[in-house]
């Protein structure tokens, strides 16, 4: 069963990782897919194939979610190509990880401004469109470092606390026009975001989830798959962690 047939979703940064593990799965759903990548344009462009090779319309954008002017622009573009904007996946992110005592300013407004300050961005840009059409789903890609902390990453988890607080507000505001807006706090998710780590670190990590293994793209693309569809219609404002148990 196609859970997301003609749906129309936006996705940022879906050129590698989770978001492009989102963009495949939507698309096998039947939803149309627009999706931003800033630098990656070859698996970006390969990846719009390979959605259209599945019968969908899809397009990569090239736009940077920390700007806000740009973030404008693109949602009136994916408008015009695409009639509409069903579902939004706020899921670009960073990081730029160091102790405090050495992180740099420019560190910390970096990973604020494309983890956080994109979230306000983009919902404020397809805001008019779901209020019109009343109906919508919002999903922002937070992560249990925001639930939770973790040293080194204080840029990082409080941009990923900052979108929870985001999505509960926004969860509040819309709620009367039939626009939901949800988080998903991953846990240890295996994309070249985490093979940046060390191995001895990444062995750690996957000893300590009691489902003994890092998660996948997909594990998180189909938490994405159900706030998306009408399977989540009654769900607002959660933050589900995806995480093999890690934080229970
Ligand atoms: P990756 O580093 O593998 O991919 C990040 C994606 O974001 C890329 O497509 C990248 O595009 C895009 N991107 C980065 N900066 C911008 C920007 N300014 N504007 C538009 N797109 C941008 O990350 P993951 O797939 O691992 O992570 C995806 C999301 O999930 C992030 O928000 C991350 O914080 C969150 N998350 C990840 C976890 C993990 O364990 N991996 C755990 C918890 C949360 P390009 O390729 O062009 O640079």
């Amino acid at each position: 069963m196609k859970l997301l047939q003609d749906k129309i979703a936006l996705i940022t940064g879906a050129s590698r990782g989770i978001g492009m593990g989102i963009a495949k799965t939507f698309a096998h759903h039947g939803a149309n897919v627009a999706f931003t990548y800033s630098s990656s344009e070859v698996p970006a462009l390969a990846l719009e194939k390979e959605l259209q090779s599945l019968g969908v319309k899809a397009k990569a954008y090239k736009s940077n979610a920390a700007s806000f002017e740009d973030s404008a622009k693109l949602v009136e573009k994916v408008l015009e190509e695409f009639g509409g904007i069903d579902v939004l996946i706020n899921n670009a992110g960073i990081t730029k990880d160091n102790l405090l005592m050495r992180m740099s300013e420019d560190d910390f407004d970096s990973v604020i401004d494309t983890n956080l300050k994109s979230v306000f961005n983009m919902t404020k840009a397809v805001q008019r469109t779901m209020l019109k059409q009343r109906k919508g789903s919002i999903i922002n890609m937070s992560s249990v470092v925001g639930v939770k902390g973790n040293a080194g990453q204080t840029n990082y988890a409080a941009s990923k606390a900052g979108m929870i607080g985001f999505t509960k507000s926004v969860a509040l505001e819309l709620g009367s026009r039939n626009i939901r807006c949800n988080a998903i706090a991953p846990g240890f998710i295996e994309t070249e975001m985490t093979q940046k780590l060390e191995e001895k670190t990444v062995q750690a990590w996957r000893d300590a989830i009691p489902l003994k293994r890092g998660g996948t793209p997909d594990d998180i693309a189909n938490a994405c798959l159900f706030f998306a569809s009408d399977l989540s219609a009654y769900v607002t404002g959660q933050v589900l962690n995806v995480d093999g148990g890690m934080l229970t």
